[in-house]
């Protein structure tokens, strides 16, 4: 029968490395061990995390090796970088056994050192370097969490990307650096469906407290038995890209005189208004404008002059609007609103209390004069039978046509 003591001799003078860990902590060295790590004193190491010493490209893989429960497992050799004491690289073969200790579920990890093969060490040397200035210098924050979301891991862009050290993100969830949860928790639902995400948008927090937009491509992580053990991905600031590109955006939607929805953005916001009222079948207005005898203000007050006069009506129409109600400029002098499940009567109220603000506004001409703006309006609603919003134009601007026919200065309710 072999006694414990009889083992802990074998382990003394024993040239291979052994290690026994309880819950991820060192909880005995043998003398090999302590050599190749390059450690003096017993305490130097124990109570140490066990993966203090793994390089960090090799710590998810040695994790997922070493993450199981249950006391019948054992893993086969494999190679590892490890850091010693004193900064050297190590390349170890590595095998490893569940065990009882101490009445305790542990881990025996003995390994080999390889490092002494000249050249593997060189190339150690070499990609340890390549991979030192690429992690310290990258301007993506890389960062690992583990099952439970808590950050093991972060890059040193974390300092100019959050404005904290890595040891202060270390440690905790990264929950805490999410405004809104919905983003972390969309971004999860993504990672836990297809296993990664790649530019995934998302705010995050600073130090500062300044909210931040971010871009994060991530991967799940899965220990042996393919349960998920946590994510490792990296994120960036994309504040400045998606501000330019939400400056593009209200360029390319915007008509630069008057600030509202221009053509395009307003026949598509109303082509999404319409298809709606198809599905839901409910009801909704549209008021086509156009300012009377504009040609003669701008013989009065030039191009430049005529501007402002735009400028000054889509503003004053804009007053008469709710946040729901859709407002564009379709070219020149014509404009169009489109209210939503605004009944004939509302329609035509809106309509008509717009054309007495016009009415009521006053103009100054080069020569010092006065003069007043007016416009007509035709108002239509969506029929049944409509299989186009082209047909809602049409039948607008035929009652338009019947306002200005009529002595402009008018709505007119198709009919
Ligand atoms: P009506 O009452 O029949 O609408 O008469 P109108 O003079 O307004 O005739 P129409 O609508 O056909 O002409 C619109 C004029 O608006 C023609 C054009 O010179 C002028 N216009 C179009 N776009 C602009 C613009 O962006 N700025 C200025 N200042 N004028 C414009
Ligand atoms: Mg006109
Ligand atoms: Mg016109």
């Amino acid at each position: 029968m072999m006694t414990d003591a009889f083992y802990r001799h074998l382990f003394e003078v024993m040239p291979t490395a052994a290690v026994m860990a309880v819950a991820g902590k060192i909880a005995y060295a043998n003398p090999a061990a302590m050599r190749l790590l390059n450690i003096d004193k017993n305490e130097d190491i124990l109570g140490h995390g066990l993966f203090e010493f793994v390089h960090p490209l090799d710590q998810t893989r040695s994790l997922n090796r070493l993450n199981k429960t249950g006391h019948e497992w054992a893993n086969a050799p494999s190679q590892f970088r490890l850091h010693s004491a004193n900064g050297e690289m190590r390349m170890l073969l590595s095998a490893s056994v569940a065990i009882r200790y101490e009445e305790q579920e542990a881990v025996l990890i003995t390994g080999l050192d390889m490092t002494e093969h000249a050249e593997m060490a060189d190339q150690l040397r070499v990609s340890e370097q390549n991979f030192r200035s690429l992690f310290e210098n990258m301007q993506d924050v890389y960062y690992r969490t583990d099952a439970k979301g808590i950050v093991h891991m972060v890059g040193p862009g974390v300092r100019s990307v959050l404005g904290y050290e890595p040891h202060e993100i270390e440690g905790k969830t990264a929950e805490s650096y999410y405004p809104q949860a919905t983003d972390r928790d969309a971004m999860k639902k993504a990672i836990m469906e297809d296993g990664k995400v790649s530019d995934f948008p998302g705010q995050m927090v600073r130090k500062d407290g300044r909210v931040i937009d971010i871009s994060i491509s991530s991967r799940a992580l899965y220990d042996d038995s393919g349960a998920f053990a946590g994510v490792e991905g990296v994120y960036r600031d994309v504040t400045q890209r998606k501000m330019m590109e939400r400056e593009l955006q209200r360029l390319a939607t915007t008509d630069p005189l008057t600030n509202i929805p221009n053509r395009r953005s307003f026949l598509e916001q109303a082509e999404q208004i319409f298809k709606s009222s198809q599905r839901y079948h409910t009801s909704f207005t549209m008021l086509m404008l156009d300012l009377d005898l504009f040609k003669a203000i701008n013989d009065k007050c030039g191009h430049l002059g005529g501007d402002k006069v735009l400028a000054r009506f889509a503003h004053t129409v804009g007053l008469e609007l709710r946040d729901s109600d859709l407002f564009g400029r379709l070219g020149g002098e014509e404009f169009c609103i489109l209210l939503q499940q605004a009944n004939r009567d509302e329609a035509l109220t809106v309509a008509e209390r717009i054309r007495e603000r016009i009415q009521e506004l006053s103009f100054k001409d080069p020569a010092g004069e006065l003069f007043l703006l007016t416009v007509s309006i035709g108002v239509t609603t969506n029929f049944d039978g409509d299989e186009r919003l082209a047909k809602l134009l049409e039948r607008a601007d035929k009652a338009l046509y019947q306002a200005k026919n009529s002595g402009r200065n008018q709505v007119v309710w198709f009919s």
